[in-house]
């Protein structure tokens, strides 16, 4: 057992903890990043099942905002972010839709480059020590930081926050935000699909939502279809039997998949995908006004609940916790 000693701990490696890493590295502060997954990006996930590839968390990014517009054309600069498309049937003057090369979790990686960044490794409680955080990981070595950012879904957030005495209203805040589920399929194909170019079908009502073809994306060298299950179909299953209810979704897709037939299937369930009620606010400082040590909080259930706000709420926390006396 070891304590690892950091000026500033983020807790989450996805887009919103690994956008503020940057911008609080650059400023010259010792950051370290720790997140509990496998691999880098947190929501922005892609699995490969034999010869198949998907995106089976966020499949595109849309960009309105100067300083977000500037980073996507430096990620395509840099070969891991293209346009997929701007218009679909149906949907003829959307913005541009971008996405990673060759998949999603392609800008998380650009983005962890020269980042300390610890894997598989889960924060499991956290406290005040002296003028500062104590973190106790899950293999049971210790962070000792000046200030810290979490970037969790807000309701693990709260889990961790237990026994942290934080201002009420930003307590209700938190506890006011929420978010849809999401059930994911991932299947194979013997044939190509018969949903049209550029390969993806948005769906208002029924059990699905959305039908990504990652074959015509780019994403896949093999058929391959990401299935996404409507937010109500996905709360009301997401306990039950992923298989029964995957396949539940691939015959609802049906009509989509013209004469190709499944050859393999794999599911993932996301408690927390998007939020659906949101804060107002870019990223919140709770330390704001107490005794607490720098401590922020910040991800898509702050800027905005999609790619851009992840990365915004990122870039809001690092300037905040620099302006933050520590
Ligand atoms: C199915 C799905 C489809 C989506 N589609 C789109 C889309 O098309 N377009 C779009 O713009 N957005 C989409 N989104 C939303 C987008 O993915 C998110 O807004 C964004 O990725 C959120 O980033 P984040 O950094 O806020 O959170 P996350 O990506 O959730 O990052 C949080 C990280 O914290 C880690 N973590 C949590 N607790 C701990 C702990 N105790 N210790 C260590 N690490 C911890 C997690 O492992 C995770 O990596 C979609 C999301 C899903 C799930």
């Amino acid at each position: 057992m070891s304590t690892i000693t950091t000026d500033i701990l983020i807790i989450g490696a996805g887009l919103a903890g690994l956008s503020a890493a940057n911008d609080l590295q650059q400023a010259g502060h010792q950051v370290l990043v720790i997140d509990k997954g496998r691999g880098l990006g947190g929501r922005l996930a892609g699995r490969r099942i034999g010869e198949a590839t998907f995106d089976h968390g966020a499949q595109f990014m849309t960009a309105r905002e100067p300083r977000f517009k500037a980073a996507v054309a430096d990620w395509i600069a840099a070969g891991v972010a293209e346009e997929w498309y701007s218009s679909y049937p149906g949907q003829p003057n959307g913005h541009p839709r971008y996405r990673g090369v060759p998949t999603m979790t392609a800008v998380a990686k650009h983005l962890a480059i020269g980042l300390n960044i610890m894997r598989s490794t889960r924060v499991a409680t956290i406290a005040q020590q002296h003028n500062g955080w104590l973190a106790a990981l899950d293999n049971g070595d210790t962070v000792s930081a000046q200030r810290l950012l979490i970037t969790s879904p807000v309701p693990q957030t709260l889990t961790l926050l237990e026994g942290i005495e934080i201002p009420a209203d930003k307590q209700a805040r938190l506890e006011h935000i929420e978010y849809e589920s999401c059930i994911a399929v991932m299947a194979i194909l013997d044939g190509p699909t018969a949903i049209e170019a550029p390969g993806a079908i948005a769906l208002e009502d029924g059990p699905i939502a959305w039908i990504s073809d990652n074959l015509q994306k780019g994403v896949s060298k093999i058929p391959a279809v990401t299935i996404h299950g409507s937010g109500e179909f996905s709360a009301d299953n997401l306990d039950h039997d992923r298989m029964e209810i995957g396949q539940q979704l691939i015959d609802a897709a049906g009509p989509y998949l013209g004469d190709a037939q499944v050859t393999e299937y794999q599911v993932h369930g996301w408690r927390y995908s998007k939020p659906s009620i949101v804060d107002p606010d870019p990223c919140l400082l709770l330390s704001d006004a107490t005794d607490l040590p720098p401590l922020a909080v910040a991800g898509d259930a702050f800027a905005g609940p999609r790619f851009e706000g992840a990365v915004q709420s990122g870039w809001a926390a690092a300037k905040m916790l620099m302006d933050a006396s520590g």
